[in-house]
């Protein structure tokens, strides 16, 4: 015989909202006991759902995002990085930038909390409902030239845009090839005025012509990123290092290495 208890697990299957089956009965029992109106018992009911579906729809969209390891603006220490306000990530952290197709630049030495910051920032941009993909601007340039390669580039800048967050991480660690300097600039292209891009940089602008091997392509990447973009350039020691006595060499001294 069906009881209402039957038919609310019947349905809540049948909706594919198996979840609605326990809040139902829990949340039947706190309505009786506070005199809950039929209508604030089924908001409440919904609301449990949509909650716990956001909530799964957000680790996907995390999982998915490949940050490697997560990281989250909570746990950033502001007071370690003057070059970060804390008011200015809190701002980035709500997601406006993404609605107006703006870009977040993050430049600074080693170990300052550019990547940390760019996956803090991708991982509130998942939770609030946004497709994110991250990935350092090697593998990027090795995503690109595998579609250019296949004759899908065009299809793949594409798909790439109905994310809108896409994070490029490490730009000037490795310099570019000339081939990989225009598919990079072809994905900042695409994007322009259309969906974000976070980028980090050990290096400044001024130096990005040595990585592109080419200072027109540079300038005029740089100049599309930062039409509407926050740039923001962290300062200090290492993180990494700050309980050591070490100090890493400086900009000048590292890319005599390369
Ligand atoms: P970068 O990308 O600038 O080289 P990372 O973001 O990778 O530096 O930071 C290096 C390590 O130090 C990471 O484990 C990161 O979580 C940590 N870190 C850096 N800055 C901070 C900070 N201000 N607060 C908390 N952790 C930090
Ligand atoms: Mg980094």
């Amino acid at each position: 015989m069906s009881t209402p208890t039957s038919d609310i697990a019947y349905l809540s299957r049948a909706l594919k909202a198996p979840r609605i089956r326990e809040s139902a009965a829990r949340l039947a029992e706190q309505a009786r006991d506070a005199g809950w109106s039929h209508e604030e018992y089924l908001a409440a009911v919904l609301a449990t759902e949509v909650t716990s579906r956001e909530a799964s729809g957000a680790s996907i969209r995390i999982r998915a995002a490949g940050f490697g390891t997560v990281k989250t603006i909570e746990d950033f220490n502001f007071d370690h990085q003057p070059g970060a306000k804390r008011d200015t990530i809190a701002h980035l952290a709500t997601g406006t930038y993404l609605q107006a197709a703006s870009n977040v630049v993050l430049l600074g030495p080693p170990g300052t909390g550019k990547t940390h910051l760019a996956i803090g920032l991708g991982v509130k941009a998942a939770q609030q409902g946004h497709r994110v993909l991250f990935a350092s601007a090697t593998d990027w340039v090795t995503r690109l030239a595998d579609a250019h390669h296949t004759g899908r580039l065009g299809a793949e800048l594409k798909r790439l845009r109905r994310y809108p967050l896409l994070i490029v991480d490490e730009v000037g660690y490795i310099p570019f090839e000339p081939e990989a300097a225009n598919l990079f600039f072809q994905l900042v292209s695409s994007r322009y005025e259309h969906a974000s891009i976070i980028l980090t940089s050990n290096l400044p602008f001024a130096r990005w012509g040595d990585v592109f091997g080419d200072h027109a392509v540079a300038s005029a990447m740089i100049d599309r990123i930062v039409h509407h973009a926050e740039v923001l350039t962290l300062k200090g020691n290492s993180y990494r290092l700050k309980d050591t006595n070490l100090t890493l060499p400086s900009e000048k001294t590292e890319n005599k290495a390369h």
